[in-house]
């Protein structure tokens, strides 16, 4: 039986269906990521999955647990890292983690090696009796990693945990997650970037419009990608007429302008580079780099969708 089993979820705000109809099956041990752009029901999925909210239809089982019958017993299973933080800027480091590590009935000796523990685990036990006013965005996500870790949970889920942070944070939680998987738990990490959960997860699922869309493994899924390249040309010089004439190319699809990149999928980067190169060249074009990328997750969901991850 998998770990956690999600059997036709649906979740309705209003009018509005959030998650609809949606099956997962998640392995004990696994880094699962959720994939998909803003909006495509990713924290509510989780949310429900971890007891915070009610679901309207369907049924979810987290280690033989169903969170409708026993939602405080799969919180006590669950280290959750919200997409909003959710700490006491008044109250120090320390003092935060305490706080979490009282909710899980962890009481004395115990208690403080926990804390002392998952606050050394996140880089933060020179800071401990600081308060998070004082801290980086960073830093304050890595603080409500330890609050989420510190009774060593079986399920970790971490909400978007990257969003807006600097990258020495970034890797730092990356990091973390591979650590805290090898240390025994099963870890689902939600995200819109791809390069994130194509490093770190062994599982993806990709969401839209409240489905899973695609499941498996990245060579599963990579697999299920047409053999479409994307190539990527970086130039300051970027003009509509240029645009305009890439989109003509019979051979040549999805162009788009990404900050000082054009970006365009080609069948055969081999075939139509040397097309590619004399449009540019035609309307005076200094290309500073040029990169062609096989298929990935990304290539993947707009086959899938016809929008790209991150519109
Ligand atoms: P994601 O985490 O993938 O960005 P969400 O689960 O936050 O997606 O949102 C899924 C959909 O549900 C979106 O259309 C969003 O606007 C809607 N939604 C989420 N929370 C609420 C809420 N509290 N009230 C109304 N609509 C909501």
């Amino acid at each position: 039986m998998a770990f956690v089993e999600m059997k036709d979820v649906v979740k309705r705000y209003g009018n509005t269906i959030s998650v609809d109809h949606l099956n997962l099956s998640i392995h004990e041990g696994e880094i699962f990521g959720l994939l998909g752009p803003n909006g495509a029901g990713k924290s509510t999925t989780i949310n429900m999955m971890s007891g915070l909210m009610k679901l309207d239809q369907g049924s979810i089982i987290v280690d033989g647990i169903s969170v409708e019958e026993r939602p405080l017993d799969v919180k006590r299973l669950i280290g959750l890292v919200p997409q909003d933080l959710a700490l006491y800027e008044t109250m120090t480091a320390a003092d935060n983690v305490t706080f979490f590590a009282k909710l899980y009935g962890l009481r004395g000796k115990l208690r403080k090696e926990r804390v002392e523990e998952a606050l050394e685990f996140v880089g933060l036990q020179d800071r401990a009796k600081e308060t998070p006013a004082t801290f980086s965005g960073g830093m304050k996500r890595r603080l409500n990693i330890a609050c989420a870790i510190m009774h060593r949970p079986k399920l970790i889920i971490m909400d978007e945990p990257t969003v807006g942070i600097d990258p020495q944070s970034r890797n730092h939680i990356l990091e973390s997650v591979r650590t805290l998987n090898a240390m025994g738990s099963t870890i689902i990490y939600t995200s819109h970037y791809m390069e994130e959960v194509a490093a770190i997860c062994d599982r993806v699922a990709i969401m839209e419009q409240g489905h899973v869309i695609a499941c498996g493994t990245q060579q599963e899924l990579r697999e299920r990608v047409s053999s479409e390249e994307k190539i990527v040309i970086k130039t300051t010089q970027i003009s509509a007429a240029v645009i305009d004439e890439l989109k003509l190319h019979p051979q040549i699809s999805n162009v788009s302008v990404n900050e000082d990149r054009i970006e365009l999928y080609v069948s055969s980067s081999q075939q139509e580079l040397q097309d590619i190169l004399f449009i540019c060249a035609k309307h005076n074009i200094i290309i500073q780099s040029l990169a062609c990328e096989e298929p990935n997750l990304e290539t993947l969901f707009l086959n899938l969708t016809g929008r790209k991850l991150r519109d």
